[in-house]
């Protein structure tokens, strides 16, 4: 895909209710029956033992780039590793949707961090933290504010930042899992998601700075369709 024809967007003519129907290829956006975001709700959830995550994250280098609507940043290295049931999956990038996809209890947050995960047969697993807003800052956010802005206001910009993704995510790794799909056309499914129910908290500012690029990137909740949603706790 040529990277300055976007064909999407959040709103209007190409928002999330049309996606199913802008091409062949985003159809599963409307005929799909494991789509996500979806909203976790204590009523549908069950138990799940054993199954703890083990991650294995690190201070590394990251491309920061726009990707369609949005800014991704891309590890430099191949090292930063979770595993879930016996898989290694590895992460292949990250972004952020403000305010936040999923919902629990249909309750949003204020940022919703997907740090996207591929294992050897590239099965995908997304793991998707939430984040506060508050004064008691948990997450420096400085270079994060500083290089969003300046990649989203031209798709051939690029910078680097070096970063520990353990930063992003709370110490206590409560988690819920279900079966869903990408929450981007195509929003392709078969996708392990794995969403944390802990949250760190930024700062207003940051916060503000954020929203400014990239405000607004929320699909709303899709139907749950009799899956079963885990929770680890
Ligand atoms: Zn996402």
């Amino acid at each position: 895909m040529p990277a300055y024809s976007i064909n999407w967007s959040y709103d209007g003519d190409k928002g999330p209710e049309k996606w199913g129907q802008i091409c062949s290829d985003f159809e599963i956006a409307q005929s799909g029956k494991k789509q996500s975001p979806i909203d976790i709700r204590s009523e549908d959830v069950k138990p799940l033992e054993g199954n703890p995550l083990e991650t294995s994250y690190s201070r590394i280098p990251y491309q920061v780039k726009r990707v369609e609507n949005s800014v991704h940043l891309f590890p430099q290295e191949m090292n930063q590793t979770l595993t879930f049931q016996n898989e290694v999956y590895r992460l292949v990038a990250f972004h952020a949707h403000i305010p936040s996809e999923h919902l629990l209890d249909s309750v949003a947050y204020p940022i919703e961090w997907h740090f996207v995960h591929e294992n050897a047969k590239g099965e995908k697993l997304v793991l998707g933290a939430f984040m506060d807003v508050g004064t008691t800052v948990s997450i420096d956010m400085t270079d994060l504010r500083r290089v969003f802005p300046e990649v989203f206001q031209d798709f051939s910009i690029e910078r680097e930042l070096s970063l520990d993704i353990t930063d992003f995510l709370p110490e206590e790794k409560v988690y819920f899992t279900y079966e869903g799909s990408l929450t981007t056309p195509p929003t392709v499914e078969g996708i392990r998601w794995i969403v944390l129910k802990n949250r760190q908290t930024i700062g207003h500012v940051a916060h503000r700075a954020l929203e400014k690029v990239i405000g607004g990137t929320n699909r709303p909740v899709q139907p749950l369709n009799g899956r079963s949603i885990q929770f680890h706790e």
